[in-house]
């Protein structure tokens, strides 16, 4: 028998959050009597942790997928993904460029190295590139001052048949928090407002706070790129991702494997830092940071026993954690534990407990825990 730890991802959950956003896309551009943007479901990091394959079904309906790795690229298109394919970092070598050719896919132009190589390149079919500003995070993109020029060698290429569309694209470093967007969208804006082609700013907290920036028009399509939504976690500190109609993607489940009866006094883990007031049953749950669940979650972070919301319990060792089986007295060996995800914890809420965000532990999902996946 292997470890009683298993990772459930909800193909339907996926198509459920893609159609909701899209449901409040829709209601944005109609409210501002526009068309909705189209979306590029971000299915980097394998996915947020969920899998390539399970996010090519689950998000079927999508316009376009977006990614980092060109692997994850042609993992799609092996999976039957037909659609848009976009590079969120765009390439890295000149051989990597094969692989845009002979797989479609559209990618991100951030540096002037990737134009260089561009223009080097020989194309069987011309690639449609994304053209990224750097409005204020300083990551990737040209300056305000640099971009004229990139886009002007862009179109350039273009007309020189290597290029197909020529769009332009930043990402917003603050959409989930208070400074919000008004300062990067008014760099790109006075930047970019001359040159044509489709427009793509928005993650999924800007999706979701901020639609109203993307709604298209018949002559210029807006993309928007939400990621860690589609899977059903929130973008933001301070709201849940139930509140806009979301539904976790990935369930992290295990059972408790052993009991023990503390007395007061008794000490429970490594380091000893949890010591029982009163006699207690503490449950030992096939699960760890071996596992991706965070080591730095502490005592009080909620966990569901047997359907009922409990706590973890000192420290969480390599390959099992602590709960208090105090709420749940019939709870023994073999009852079902959720960590997180469906009828348990959000995994926003465990990230919480653990200093970092939902995104952080659905990346973390570690390769020895066998995934299963659900209708
Ligand atoms: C990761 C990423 C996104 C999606 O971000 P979320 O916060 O998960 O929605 C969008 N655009 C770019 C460029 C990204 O790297």
């Amino acid at each position: 028998m292997p470890r009683p730890i298993s990772a459930t991802v909800s193909v339907s959950a996926l198509a459920h959050n893609l159609a909701t956003v899209r449901h409040h896309l829709e209601q944005t551009a109609a409210a501002a009597s526009g068309l909705p943007p189209s979306i590029w479901a971000v299915i980097k990091a394998n996915a947020y942790g969920h899998g390539i394959e399970q996010a090519v079904t689950g998000f079927s309906k999508a316009q376009g997928l977006a990614m980092l790795d060109l692997d994850e690229a042609v993992r799609c298109r092996e999976a039957g993904w037909g659609g848009p394919i976009l590079l969120l970092e765009g390439f890295f070598k000149p051989s990597d460029l094969d692989l845009v050719d002979r797989y479609h896919l559209s990618t991100t132009v951030h540096n002037r190295e990737q134009l260089d190589m561009l223009a080097r390149a020989r194309f069987t079919r011309r690639v449609d590139v994304m053209l990224k500003l750097n409005s204020g995070m300083n990551r990737l993109g040209f300056s305000p001052a640099a971009y004229p020029a990139a886009h002007e060698r862009a179109m350039l290429l273009q007309q020189q048949g290597t290029l197909g569309s020529v769009g332009k694209m930043t990402h917003f470093a603050c959409a989930d928090g208070p400074q919000g967007v008004t300062e990067q969208l008014a760099v790109f804006n006075s930047v970019t407002h001359k040159m044509p082609g489709a427009i793509s700013v928005c993650n999924s907290a800007a999706t979701l706070r901020f639609a109203d920036i993307a709604v298209s028009t018949p002559a210029q399509t807006h993309w928007v790129r939400p990621g860690i939504c589609l899977y059903g976690a929130s973008p933001f500190a301070d709201a849940e991702a139930t509140s806009f109609g979301l539904k976790p993607a990935m369930t992290l489940s295990s059972e408790i494997i052993a009991v023990q009866e503390l007395k007061a006094g008794d000490s429970v883990g490594y380091g000893a830092i949890f010591r029982a007031e009163r006699p207690m049953r503490v449950g030992i749950v096939a699960c760890g940071y071996a596992d991706g669940y965070p080591r730095h979650a502490t005592t009080g972070t909620p966990v569901v026993v047997a359907g009922i919301r409990t706590q973890l319990l000192g420290r969480v060792s390599m390959d099992m954690l602590i709960v208090d089986l105090d709420p749940i007295p019939a709870a023994g060996v073999g009852a079902p534990v959720v960590l997180f995800g469906e009828d348990g914890p959000s995994v926003d809420e465990v990230a919480m407990a653990a200093g970092t965000i939902g995104y952080e532990l659905l990346c973390a999902l570690a390769p020895r825990v066998p995934v299963t996946r659900d209708a």
